[in-house]
């Protein structure tokens, strides 16, 4: 079975898509892009999380081709390939779709992503922003929502979701779960009807903060200055 870690890591993480919340029955989809053999491995179509097995999980070429797969991919498989067209080069070696609440409901509302949150730096950006409106699973919302896409890496797709990618799929999962808890927090504060949102400048602060953050180990005859 071709591609059968990064099948594997489809399955155990689209469980992951519905336990933590981020996404319910068949919505959202995630798919990781092997660059050497120009592959990648996307869930299928319109199967729960919970039953689907790594032979359903679809290999396929970035022009749609299937190689390998006796299922149908994710119907939004065109705008998993259009990131990794444009963007595989950046890093972008896995995308996460999803219809989370709090994400959607700004999407919904025409909103982008503010730096309500220090937590937004992590999408290596001040602001994700949104992409305008069109049909699910056409050419139209893979092209608009790569040109959408800043310097970060995510975009919300207005009155649909969020599409989040990274490195690996642990990455890209995870930067989809801090976006979703900071679209709740913005919109807790638009609820309130009070916001301060962070400059780029301070985020540019948080970036270089984050490169040395968690258990990194410090350079040789370095000593933490806090
Ligand atoms: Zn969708």
């Amino acid at each position: 079975m071709i591609m059968e870690k990064e099948r594997l890591l489809i399955v155990e993480y689209g469980k992951k898509m519905s336990t933590s919340g981020l996404s319910r029955g068949t919505a959202g989809n995630i798919s990781i892009f092997d660059k050497d053999q120009g592959l990648m491995a996307i869930s299928p179509s319109g199967v729960g999380y919970f039953e689907t097995e790594p032979e359903d999980v679809v290999i396929m070429k970035l022009d749609g081709t299937i190689v390998d797969g006796k299922r149908k991919p994710s119907s939004e498989y065109g705008l998993h390939a259009g990131f990794y067209k444009a963007k595989a080069a950046e890093g972008c070696l896995s995308v996460v779709h999803t219809h989370s609440d709090y994400a959607t409901t700004l999407a919904c509302m025409g909103e982008p992503l503010q730096a309500v949150h220090y937590v937004i730096a992590t999408a290596g950006t001040h602001e994700i922003p949104l992409c305008p409106y069109t049909t699910f699973g056409t050419p139209e919302l893979a092209e608009m929502a790569v040109a959408a896409c800043n310097d970060g890496q995510a975009v919300l797709l207005a009155n649909h979701g969020l599409v989040a990618f990274g490195v690996t799929l642990a990455k890209a999962f995870n930067l989809a779960g801090n976006l979703e808890s900071l679209a709740k927090t913005q919109w807790q504060c638009m609820c309130a009807g009070k916001m301060n949102v962070l400059t780029k400048e301070q985020i540019d602060a948080v970036k270089v903060r984050f490169q040395t953050y968690g258990q990194t180990k410090p350079a040789a005859g370095t000593t933490n200055s806090y």
